[in-house]
């Protein structure tokens, strides 16, 4: 089983190959599924294996970054859907896209939660979990 982990990172700290050093540390293979970084900072979503997680915290904690470990994605409601396919230009993560098909398709594994899909769709098809 794997873990997705949010990392946020501060200007200061996107100066620094911190992921880098925590992959060096750990010996742990980290998988990147996004990453939105610039000079002002950014986030990274990686995923590690269940028993990797806590050295990963661990490493984390130890060099300041704030993460968040995401348990759940966004709710699609597949009846209400009409795959307009208004919400997936707006998704960051490329969590939600459009198949051969032309229909909707979501990678659960990718959604990072950021809530930019759910007031774009027509039908109030997309449900954070929580709500
Ligand atoms: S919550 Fe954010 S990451 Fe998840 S599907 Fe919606 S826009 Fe994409
Ligand atoms: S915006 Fe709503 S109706 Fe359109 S594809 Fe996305 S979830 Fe489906």
């Amino acid at each position: 089983m794997t873990r997705r982990i949010l990392l946020r990172y501060s200007a200061e700290k996107a100066a620094e190959p911190v992921l880098a050093s925590v992959i060096k540390e750990t010996g742990v293979l980290v998988n990147i599924l996004y990453a939105d970084m610039d000079t002002k900072g950014g986030e990274i979503l990686i995923s590690v294996k269940d028993s990797d997680a806590e050295r990963i915290f661990s490493a984390l904690s130890k060099r300041g970054i704030e993460f968040q470990e995401i348990k759940d994605a966004i709710r699609v409601d597949w009846d209400s859907c009409v795959h307009c396919g208004a919400c997936v230009s707006l998704c960051p993560t490329k969590a939600l896209y459009l198949k051969e098909d032309a229909s909707l398709g979501l990678d659960e594994q990718k959604c990072v939660l950021c809530e930019i899909c759910v007031p774009a769709c027509p039908v109030r098809a997309l449900k954070i979990p929580r709500l």
